[in-house]
C-alpha cells in the first residue's frame, strides 16, 4: 500500500455550532466524529475537539509511529490552540488548564471495544491550578487519579496479571478504602487521592520501569497512538472477525475538551435512549449520576438514577423501592434539575428527527450546563428493532422502503426463538431479581470466567460486571447475568446488541470468584448448577425451566408483508418432513426448494431396508428391498406435498455416498447379518468395499443412480405415486424431480430418461397424469461452464452451493473445520465460505452458470438451495444475479424474505 497522498486534511475540527465534517463523512472520521461533527453543526451542544482520520490509523500500520506524527503535527497543534480558544483555557497552563478526552471511533460502533483517556493534559502543577480555578480540591484531585489510572491502563498496559487478580490501580484503591474503613469512592478525602496518585506513579515504576508522562503534549501523542494500537487489539479483532468488518477500516481518535460531571452535586453525567432498546416502546429512558464521570455510569460500580420520572417509578417497582425511598435516594433527572432535563429532552426530540433513527445518547451536566458528548443509532433487540421500523414509519418519520432497509436481517432470528413454557414458569422459583437488560430465556449451567464459557453446552456467564475482555465468551453463553450495573452496563450493551438474554444488576448476588461460588441469602449454588433468566422480567430462577416456540409480534406480521411488497425474488424452504414443511410455510415460504430423500432413510424403520438394499449383490436383490422402501417413501411425499398444497416442492434423488448408511460398529454389524441371513465376513466385506478415500468426490450423486438405475426408478415411482394419490384426493401438488451431483450432459439424460420412462409407466398403470418438472443440482464446477448444454436438457437449475464452494475451493467440507478458523483469525480469507457465499470466486460460476443456462432458456428457472440461501449477503448476490428463489431452513425463512425485499429496494435506488 502507498502512502495516502491525495488526503488534504489529517484532521476535522467541530465546536461552537461548526464543524469540518458531517455525518456522511463515517468512513474517514468514524461514526463517532461524524456524529460530533454534525451535531455541532445543527445546534446541539458539544464540547469542542478534533478528530484524526482513519486513513491515519493506516497510515500509521504503514508507516509507523514518528513519521506518523511527522504528518499531523502540524494541524493537531492548530486543532488544540482552536479547542483552547472556543474554552478560553490552555492546554497545559498551571492557571487555566485545558483537559481534553482521547477516544477511539471506528466506522460502526463497536461497544467497549477500544480505549478511552479522560482528563489527559494532567500533572502535578496543572491539578494544584485545576483545584484553585474550580475551588474544588477534591474534584481536582479525583480527576489527576481516574487519568493516571486509566492512561495507565490503556496507555501503559497496567492491566490484572490473571484473571483472578484485579485491576493494579483497583487494588491499591480497594486498600485504602480498608485501611480508612469507607466503602465508596465518593468518601475518599484530598489527601486520600494526593495519596493514590503517588501510588499509581510508584506502581507504574514498579511493574513497567517507568517515569509517568508530565508534559501534556506526550500523554496526547502517546494516546493517540494508544487508539490506534487499539485497533489492533485482541478485543477490537474479536468484535470485527464477529461482524467481518475489515481491518482496514482502521478507527479514528477524536480529542475533545473535556467537560465534568463530577464538579459538585450541580453536575452529573448520564446515557440516554430516545426508544426503549429492549422492546422498542416510544418511551425516553436512560440513566444518569449525580457528581460522577461518564465511566461510573457504565462500569455498573454505582447504582445509576433514571432519566425521567416514570423509568424511575418503574425500576423502583422492579427492585422493590418504596415511593418515599424512591424520592429522596433515587429521584429521576426529571424530578431533580427539571430545567436541565427539559432541555435534553429538546435535544433527543431533535437529534432523533435529525437522524430518522432511534438515538444512544451521551451527556454530562457540568456545573448547570449540558452538553452532548455523543449521539448514535442506538444498539437494540431484535424485537425492538422491528417495532421500532414499523413505529417510525407510523409516526411519518420514514417511508416503507426505508422502515425495511432499518431492520437488520439476523436479528429477526431472535425473535423465532423459543421463549419459557409459562406452564414450567408457574412452577419456577424465583431466587432473586435484576435489571431486564436483555430480554429472552435462557438456562444453563453457571459459569463463572468468560473464558470457561465453553465447559458446558449450555453455560450462563455470572459475572459481579463483565469487561470487554469477557466479549467471546459472551458470545457463548447461553445467557448474561451480572450483579453490578444498571441497563447501560457494558453488559447490558453488548448483550443487547447479540441479541442474547442478559439481567444485570442483580444487587442480592454475592458472587465469589475464588470459590466459585453464587450466593443468594443463605443459599451457595456452585459452578455447573442450572439456572434461568428471564431477560424480560429481570427474574433469577433455580434449575432448568423448560422453553416453547414464541408468538410472534404483530409489528413482525407487519414487516414480512411489507417484505412480501418489494420482494421480487421468492423465498423457498429445505425441509425434508412434513413437519419442517410446515413450520416453514406458518413463516412464509412459497414452496420446497430441496428435499434431501436420504434423511428419510436414516430413521429405525426403514435403515434396515436400506441396508439390506446396499448389501445385495445383485440387481433383484436391490430391487427387492428397494420394494419395502417404496411405500415408505411414498407416505412421506404424500405427507411433504400435502404440507405444501399448492406450491412446488422440489425433490432430490439420493445423494449421499453409499457408506454412510451402512453400520460401523460390530453389534450393528451382527445384528444385521443375522437379519439377513448371511454371515459377518459378508458384511464386514461389503462395509470395507464402500470405504472410500474421498468420499465427497466418490459414489455418490447421480452416480448412484446412473450405476444403480433402480434407486431412481424406485424414488420416481414414489414421488409420483404420491402425487397422483393426493391428486386423487383433490390435494394439487407440483413435483420437481432434481438430479444432483451431475458434470456432464451424458449424467442427467441417462437419469432424466429413467424418469421420463417411469412415470410414463405410472401413468399408464394409474391411468391418470400429473405435471412434473426434471431438473438438476448445479453444484460442480464442470456443470456451471457447460451449462447451457445442460439448460437444453433441464427444465430448472438449482444451485448447490454447499458443493460447489467445496469443489471450487478445493476444501473439503468434512475437514475444512481444522484450517478454516485459522485463516479466518489471520485474515486470509474474510469469511467462512461455506457460511457466507464468496462472491469473489464462486460467485462468478454462479453468474456465469445462470448466464449460459439462459442463454438457451431465457426464463430457465433458476435457484439456490446450499446453507447460503439464508445468509443474508448472500441472498442479496443471488437476487441480484437473477435467481427466481432462494431456498433455506424454516427458520431462516423470514430473514431470506426480507434480505429480498432489501436487495429490491436497494437495487432501485
Ligand atoms: C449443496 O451442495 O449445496 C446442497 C444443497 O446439497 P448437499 O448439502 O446435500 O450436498
Ligand atoms: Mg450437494
Amino acid at each position: 500500500m502507498e502512502i495516502l497522498e491525495e488526503v488534504k486534511a489529517r484532521v476535522y475540527k467541530f465546536g461552537n455550532k461548526k464543524a469540518d465534517g458531517n455525518s456522511t463523512m463515517k468512513n474517514l472520521l468514524g461514526g463517532k466524529g461524524a456524529n460530533l461533527a454534525e451535531m455541532s453543526a445543527i445546534g446541539i451542544p458539544v464540547p469542542p475537539g478534533f478528530t484524526i482520520t482513519t486513513e491515519v490509523c493506516t497510515e500509521y500500520n504503514l508507516l509507523g509511529k514518528d513519521a506518523v506524527v511527522d504528518l499531523i503535527k502540524a494541524e493537531v497543534e492548530a486543532s488544540i490552540a482552536n479547542i483552547e480558544s472556543l474554552m478560553g483555557t490552555t492546554f497545559g497552563d498551571k492557571e487555566n488548564p485545558l483537559l481534553v478526552s482521547v477516544r477511539s471511533g471506528a466506522r460502526v460502533s463497536m461497544p467497549g471495544m477500544m480505549d478511552t483517556v479522560l482528563n489527559l493534559g494532567m500533572n502535578d502543577e496543572v491539578v494544584l491550578g485545576l483545584a484553585k480555578k474550580t475551588n474544588n480540591e477534591l474534584f481536582a484531585w479525583d480527576s489527576y487519579r481516574r487519568f493516571i489510572q486509566m492512561y495507565g491502563g490503556v496507555v501503559l498496559g497496567m492491566k490484572p496479571e490473571s484473571k483472578e487478580d484485579i485491576d493494579p490501580f483497583e487494588e491499591i484503591i480497594e486498600n485504602l478504602k480498608e485501611k480508612r474503613g469507607i466503602n465508596l469512592d465518593t468518601e475518599f478525602s484530598v489527601q486520600d487521592l494526593q495519596d493514590l496518585v503517588f501510588d499509581f506513579k510508584d506502581v507504574v515504576r514498579k511493574k513497567k520501569g517507568l517515569i509517568f508522562p508530565s508534559d501534556p503534549w506526550e500523554q496526547l501523542w502517546g494516546a493517540i497512538i494508544a487508539v490506534f494500537n487499539s485497533w489492533n487489539g485482541d478485543r477490537a479483532i474479536y468484535y470485527r472477525n464477529m461482524n467481518g468488518y475489515p481491518a482496514d477500516w482502521g478507527t479514528a481518535v477524536n480529542v475533545q475538551a473535556m467537560v465534568y460531571g463530577n464538579m459538585g452535586d450541580n453536575s452529573g453525567t448520564g446515557v440516554c435512549f430516545t426508544r426503549d432498546a429492549g422492546t422498542g416502546e416510544n418511551v425516553f429512558n436512560g440513566e444518569y449520576l449525580i457528581n460522577a464521570q461518564g465511566e461510573d455510569v457504565v462500569a455498573g460500580v454505582r447504582t445509576p438514577q433514571q432519566i425521567t420520572k416514570l423509568g424511575s417509578q418503574r425500576w423502583a417497582e422492579l427492585a422493590k423501592i418504596e415511593e418515599d425511598d424512591r424520592l429522596e435516594n433515587y429521584p429521576s433527572l426529571e424530578e431533580l434539575m427539571p430545567k436541565m432535563y427539559k432541555e435534553l429532552n429538546s435535544y433527543q426530540d431533535i437529534l432523533e428527527k435529525h437522524y430518522r433513527d432511534m438515538q444512544d445518547m451521551e451527556f454530562t451536566i457540568q456545573d448547570g450546563k449540558l452538553w452532548i458528548l455523543q449521539t448514535r443509532n442506538g444498539k437494540r433487540t431484535g424485537a425492538a428493532m422491528v417495532k421500532i421500523a414499523m413505529d417510525l414509519l407510523k409516526e411519518g418519520m420514514i417511508n416503507e422502503k426505508e422502515a425495511l432497509l432499518l431492520i437488520e436481517p439476523n436479528k429477526l432470528d431472535e425473535l423465532l426463538h423459543p421463549i419459557f413454557d409459562p406452564k414450567a414458569l408457574k412452577r419456577a422459583h424465583v431466587i432473586a431479581q435484576g435489571l431486564p437488560a436483555s430480554p429472552g430465556a435462557a438456562t444453563g449451567k453457571i459459569v463463572f470466567f468468560a473464558d470457561e464459557a465453553d465447559k458446558y453446552k449450555n453455560s450462563i456467564l455470572v459475572r459481579i460486571e463483565t469487561s470487554p475482555e469477557d466479549l467471546e465468551g459472551m458470545n457463548i453463553a447461553k445467557g448474561i447475568l451480572t450483579a453490578r450495573g444498571g441497563m447501560t452496563s457494558h453488559a447490558a450493551v453488548v448483550a443487547r446488541g447479540m441479541g442474547k438474554c442478559c439481567i444485570s444488576g442483580a444487587g442480592a448476588l454475592k458472587i465469589n470468584y475464588k470459590t466459585r461460588t453464587l450466593t443468594v441469602g443463605n443459599h451457595v449454588y456452585h459452578e455447573g448448577d442450572w439456572i434461568s433468566l428471564n431477560g424480560s422480567t429481570g427474574n433469577i430462577i433455580e434449575g432448568k425451566v423448560a422453553t416453547m416456540e414464541p408468538e410472534l409480534s404483530g409489528e413482525f406480521a407487519e414487516v414480512m408483508k411489507l417484505s412480501d411488497k418489494y420482494a421480487k425474488m421468492k423465498v423457498r424452504t429445505n425441509a425434508d418432513s412434513p413437519n419442517d414443511a410446515k413450520v416453514a410455510r406458518s413463516y412464509g415460504a412459497q414452496g420446497i426448494g430441496l428435499t434431501r430423500t436420504e434423511h428419510m432413510f436414516f430413521e429405525v424403520d426403514r435403515i434396515k431396508a436400506m441396508r439390506e438394499m446396499i448389501l445385495a449383490d445383485t440387481v433383484k436383490g436391490r430391487k427387492q428391498a428397494l420394494e419395502d422402501l417404496l411405500p415408505m417413501q411414498r407416505a412421506d411425499f404424500e405427507g411433504i406435498f400435502e404440507a405444501m398444497e399448492g406450491y412446488a416442492v422440489t425433490i432430490r434423488l439420493l445423494d449421499p455416498p453409499l457408506h454412510e448408511f451402512v453400520p460401523h460398529q460390530l453389534a450393528t454389524q451382527k445384528e444385521l447379518a443375522e437379519e439377513m441371513h448371511i454371515s459377518l465376513q459378508a458384511v464386514k466385506n461389503k462395509v470395507a468395499e464402500l470405504e472410500e478415500f474421498n468420499p465427497m468426490l466418490g459414489h455418490r450423486g447421480c452416480r448412484l443412480g446412473n450405476t444403480y438405475p433402480e434407486i431412481t426408478e424406485m424414488q420416481t415411482r414414489a414421488i409420483i405415486e404420491a402425487a397422483i394419490n393426493l391428486k386423487e384426493r383433490g390435494i394439487i401438488c407440483k413435483p420437481e424431480i432434481m438430479v444432483p451431483l451431475i458434470g456432464t450432459v451424458k449424467e442427467f439424460e441417462f437419469q432424466e430418461q429413467i424418469i421420463r420412462t417411469t412415470a410414463n409407466k405410472i401413468f399408464e398403470e394409474r391411468n391418470d397424469k400429473v405435471e412434473y418438472l426434471v431438473g438438476t443440482m448445479i453444484e460442480i464446477p464442470r456443470a456451471t461452464l457447460l451449462a447451457d448444454q445442460i439448460a437444453k436438457k433441464a427444465d430448472f437449475f438449482s444451485f448447490g452451493t454447499n458443493d460447489l464452494t467445496q469443489m471450487t475451493f478445493g476444501y473439503s467440507r468434512d475437514d475444512a473445520g481444522k484450517f478454516l478458523p485459522i485463516y479466518i483469525e489471520k485474515g486470509i480469507l474474510k469469511d467462512d465460505p461455506f457460511e457466507v457465499l464468496d462472491q469473489e470466486g464462486v460467485g462468478q460460476l454462479v453468474n456465469l452458470g445462470i448466464e449460459r443456462g439462459r442463454s438457451i432458456k431465457p426464463d430457465l428457472k433458476v435457484g439456490v438451495c446450499g446453507e447460503h440461501g439464508g445468509e443474508p449477503s448472500s441472498v442479496e448476490f443471488f437476487y441480484n444475479s437473477g435467481m427466481d428463489y432462494v431456498s433455506c431452513s424454516p427458520y431462516r425463512v423470514p430473514i431470506a424474505r426480507l434480505v429480498s425485499a432489501q436487495a429490491a429496494i436497494k437495487s432501485s435506488l
